[in-house]
């Protein structure tokens, strides 16, 4: 179903049913860039398979937005490929990956999260070969395909604490991983930010032009004003946590509220992760008199 779509001069998206998750590809003289690797083996060897399609290049860097197994566990496929990845996410990975296959080894699937997913997919995932990021970095890389250049930019903590951003400058394309998604809620995993997302993304929409390409961890392509109204939802979750925390709000109260952007459902591990940076909630107490 999926295919290529050129967002400008040598630089695809495809879009995947899988997880509904986004490949990117830039091609520059000396070689092809990826951007995230699907969650299999078979997966990344279908994704070489259909770069081939388009360019003779070989692909010499893969990049990670982020430490997620639907991005990253493709990553073994690249062999004549440097990876690179946010210092966090590449220890996220090595930590988190193999614990992640040991559950899908202990718990065939199929995955609540994920009900379409078919068990034997979960099986490859469990099965899948990882590998340790080569090149990590703490803010900033800069890639130089030979006539273009990657940026890759890590603007603070959100979807996870290891996110990035890789920026194709010459045609203004910006993939985001999953601080922005088209198809879905983003997503508030027990990794998320759900307090510091807010900043992160007025970093991103800071760097956007009006004409900007924005490819999305999940989902179609946006611009930058969908970025903007995703940004403002972001916020009101924020502010909600902080509103409920700051008003004595227990955790079991706050997971009971209803009013947010999304369903609660989408949104516990958001009020459970910023409960647990505020701490125990104070009952707010009325103001004592004073002496005398
Ligand atoms: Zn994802």
């Amino acid at each position: 179903m999926s295919d290529w779509t050129e967002l400008g001069d040598r630089c695809w998206v495809r879009r995947y049913r899988e997880w509904d998750v986004n490949v990117g590809l830039v091609v520059g003289s000396a070689g092809a860039l990826v951007v995230d690797t699907r969650a299999t083996t078979a997966q990344a060897v279908e994704v070489l398979a259909e770069i081939a399609e388009l360019t003779d290049a070989p692909v010499r860097w893969v990049v990670n937005t982020h430490a997620h197994f639907d991005h990253t566990f493709g990553n073994a496929t690249f062999t004549e490929a440097a990876t690179y990845a946010q210092e966090n996410a590449a220890a996220a990975l090595a930590e988190r990956g193999p614990a992640l296959q040991e559950h899908y080894r202990d718990n065939p699937g199929p995955d609540l999260a994920f009900p379409e997913i078919p068990p034997e997919l979960l099986a490859e995932v469990a099965a899948t070969e990882l590998v340790a990021i080569d090149n990590t970095f703490a803010v900033a890389k800069v890639i130089d395909l030979g006539d273009r250049r990657v940026e890759l930019l890590h603007l603070g903590s959100g979807h996870t604490d290891g996110d990035v951003l890789v920026v194709v400058p010459d045609v203004d394309v910006y993939f985001v991983g999953d601080l922005v998604e088209e198809s879905a809620a983003p997503s508030y995993g027990d990794d998320s930010y759900p307090l510091e997302w807010p900043d992160t993304i007025d970093r991103v929409i800071g760097l956007l032009s009006a004409t900007a390409k924005v490819v999305p961890g999940h989902g179609a392509v946006v611009d930058a004003e969908f970025v903007r109204a995703q940004a403002e939802d972001l916020g009101t979750v924020a502010n909600t946590i902080s509103g409920l925390h700051h008003a004595g709000t227990t955790l079991e109260q706050a997971l009971a509220h209803t009013d947010w952007p999304w369903p609660i459902a989408h949104l516990e591990q958001a009020v459970r992760r910023g409960y647990e940076v505020l701490g125990v909630p104070r009952r707010p107490t009325l103001p004592l008199l004073g002496p005398g």
